[in-house]
């Protein structure tokens, strides 16, 4: 797969990580008695103004339960934008990252769409500015533009397809079926996946996870010694090294699916750890292992927990719902242009949701 070299600045202007803006902002952890206060305010405001919560596997557990508490959802960037879309309620409180309440808005701009903290973005967005992208597309007319639903509305409307890593691999195949040469965007490691799955001819952006590009590949083969029935799940953004391990790749639905369905004990996850305390909820009696950042030459910047996902908490729920602070604006000409590849990907998804359950690559893990 050819591949265009393209990276964002990792210090921000005083020389620190990209990330230390976020984790400046990450709020404080709160006491049991606060957590109970907040969580009350939050659902009770949630009611009042006729709003659900749609919350990604990754953020606070406060909010995961909240959501599911009050009728609203936890669940991948392919499902928030789904069930967004299709609920009643006239506003949406997305906890996540800017780009999947920007999903939202494109999908549904009737409604209002708020947000815990507008700065919660993701290195993959920051990674794909939508001029240079834009140049990148226009040197490649011939080419079929699939972006991963983790860019701007702006890198959105110049897409034929949006995917998620739930479909990628699918919605990929069909397009290399049809004999479609692909423009890929901008996760490296789902694109070099892909490409090995399907060859597919692709031209791939070169942006990563800053979570999931932290696994390592020595240090997971370490682990998986010291617990050798230990089934690996990995999330394909992660790198070659750690992909080659897995029993499971898969989108953190079809990880979560595969614990739950597997007869095995102890596994190992290789995604933001915040999926977690879904899963422990879900599968208490099983031993769950979170995957290695650690090493020579970790940096950990994000140590398994992504700190943009980590700035959503209870108290920005209240804050949003009480202010209106934090809602999301999509001019509407970039809004309708982006529209279409979000559709074509739920189109397509709705249709062949039978194939889309199963992980994009499973070894025998029991009776999965
Ligand atoms: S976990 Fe990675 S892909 Fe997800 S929002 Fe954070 S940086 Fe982006």
């Amino acid at each position: 797969m050819s591949q265009v070299l393209f990276d964002y600045t990792r210090q921000d202007a005083s020389g620190g990580s990209c990330t230390a803006h976020a984790w400046a902002k990450v709020p404080e952890p709160l006491s049991p008695s606060e957590r109970t206060q907040w969580k009350e305010r939050a659902a009770a405001l949630l009611k009042q103004h006729g709003a659900v919560l749609v919350a990604h596997y990754y953020v606070d557990g406060d909010l995961q339960d909240l959501a599911l508490e009050t009728g609203g959802i936890v669940a991948d960037s392919l499902e928030m934008a789904r069930f967004g879309r299709d609920h009643a309620a006239k506003t949406l409180v997305v906890a996540g990252v800017r780009f999947m309440g920007e999903s939202a808005k494109i999908l549904s701009p009737d409604k209002r769409v708020l947000m815990p903290d507008l700065d919660a973005t993701c290195s993959l967005d920051l990674g794909c500015p939508p001029d240079q992208f834009a140049a990148f597309c226009d040197a490649h007319p011939d080419r079929t533009v699939v972006v991963y639903a983790n860019t701007s509305a702006a890198v959105k409307a110049r897409a034929d397809w949006m995917v998620t890593s739930s479909c990628a691999l699918q919605i990929v195949n069909h397009l290399k079926e049809r004999g479609e040469k692909i423009l890929w965007a901008p996760d490296r490691h789902l694109g070099r996946y892909i490409q090995e799955q399907t060859g597919a001819d692709m031209l791939a952006w070169h942006g990563e996870c800053i979570v999931h590009d932290e696994f390592k590949g020595l240090e997971l083969d370490l682990l998986r010694k010291d617990h050798p029935d230990a089934k690996v799940l990995v999330h394909p953004e992660s790198p070659a090294s750690v992909v080659a391990q897995a029993d499971v790749v898969g989108s953190t639905t079809q990880i979560l699916n595969a614990v739950l369905k597997s007869d095995a004990k102890t596994f190992i996850i290789a995604t933001d750890n915040g999926l977690m305390h879904r899963m422990r909820q879900l599968a208490p009696g099983k031993t769950l292992l979170e995957a290695p950042t650690a090493g020579r030459s970790a940096t950990c910047k994000s140590c398994a927990h992504c700190p943009w996902m980590a700035m959503n908490g209870l108290r920005g729920v209240v804050h949003a719902l009480e202010t209106g602070d934090g809602e999301i604006h999509v001019e509407e000409g970039i809004r309708a242009k982006a529209q279409g590849c979000i559709e074509r990907m739920l189109d397509f998804t709705a249709k062949n949701a039978a194939a889309l359950a199963q992980p994009a690559f499973v070894k025998n893990i029991g009776p999965a």
